[in-house]
């Protein structure tokens, strides 16, 4: 009843839009990892400062613009140099570098040398809307890719093969930092909560309708909507947030780090929904590189839950009930 009550429709941001109604007398809201976030949370006291805590502590660790990170530090240091991770850097770089091999790296997070290159690393200045020369594009190439990098995981040490190799978690973060949300939440007693960090959603002891926005469009109407139940984390990627167009090509953020050019393939989005938010968040990513063939292939290795959406419109799911909101979009 009081789902219903305070039942809201939020248009939020580019990617997810969700219908869910705050399941709880507290919400907090704020901005990190260059989203706004909304945590609505049902829980006896007030969890706010401890989210917001949480969410800072996150970006202070991972994110390559701040300065004294653990990606910042790495991505300065010298080829050869030891590097020294705390426990849970440990395991975060060990489970992303553990997702590039599942994903023969589509998802990649030693990209940062190309995502520079292209520009589509904050301030996001896109290489001025024109794409770098061939010759720059494969030295970036070669520079990039979790070969540079060696993870002594028993050690808890990292060193990196060249000077420039440099790690960008941007496309696993979000996600991680909703299953931590979920993790603080739970641990404190909350019995419901709906997690929302720059369009990434985690929901906890309920389900939740959401709706995904349909691709390439202005008009941020939904093209399909599917059920988060409890635990679950959905991430959506997708090649139109960030891109530009060039002599008629468009370039777009997602990059492949096997080819050095942005993915060029027949998905434009791909929401993917698991337990753990960093394996949401890099196959959203990484299907976007593989393409709906590769994609289907991935997600039913790995059991994991996906809607894909094509250039064609038609939206290819794997283990996911959804439904479209009109004819414009056909389940196939
Ligand atoms: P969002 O922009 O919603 O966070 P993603 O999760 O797909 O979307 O992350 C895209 C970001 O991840 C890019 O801006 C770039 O920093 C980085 N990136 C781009 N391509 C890849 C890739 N193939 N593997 C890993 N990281 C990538
Ligand atoms: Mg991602």
């Amino acid at each position: 009843m009081m789902k219903k009550a305070l039942s809201i429709i939020l248009l939020l941001a580019l990617l997810v839009v969700f219908f869910a109604c705050s399941p709880a007398e507290r919400t907090a809201y704020g901005f990190s990892m260059g989203s706004d976030y909304k945590v609505s949370y049902d829980f006896n006291g007030d969890l706010d400062k401890e989210i917001a805590d949480l969410f800072a502590s996150v970006e202070s660790s991972y994110s390559v613009r701040v300065d004294s990170s653990v990606l910042s530090r790495l991505n300065a240091a010298k080829a050869g140099e030891m590097i020294t991770l705390t426990t849970e850097e440990n395991e975060v770089l060990y489970q992303a570098f553990a997702l590039a091999s599942a994903t023969r790296s589509a998802f990649d997070p030693a990209i940062l040398p190309l995502v520079k290159l292209w520009g589509f690393d904050p301030p996001y200045e896109m290489n001025g809307e024109v794409p770098p020369a061939d010759s720059a594009i494969l030295k970036a190439t070669i520079l990039s890719g979790m070969d540079q990098f060696t993870l002594y995981h028993d050690l808890s040490i990292i060193t990196k093969r060249s000077d420039d190799a440099a790690l960008d978690l941007g496309a696993a973060i979000k996600g991680y930092a909703v299953g931590r949300a979920l993790d603080l939440l739970r641990e404190k007693g909350a019995t419901k909560g709906l997690v929302w960090l720059g369009g990434t959603v985690g929901a906890l002891g309920d389900s939740y309708p959401i709706g995904v926005t349909a691709p390439r469009e202005s008009n941020q109407d939904y093209a399909f909507r599917f059920t988060l139940s409890d635990g679950e984390i959905c991430a959506t990627s997708g090649d139109y947030e960030r891109y530009y167009e060039y002599e008629g090509k468009r370039y777009h953020h997602i990059l492949d780090v096997n080819t050095g050019y942005p993915a060029s393939s027949d998905v434009i989005s791909a929401t993917i929904v698991a337990k753990d938010g960093l394996i949401a968040d890099a196959f959203a990513t990484a299907v976007v590189v593989l393409g709906v063939e590769k994609g289907v292939a991935l997600l039913e290795e790995y059991g994991i839950k996906g809607a894909l959406v094509t250039k064609e419109k038609k939206v290819v799911t794997v283990g996911l009930t959804v439904t479209i909101k009109d004819t414009t979009y056909e389940i196939v």
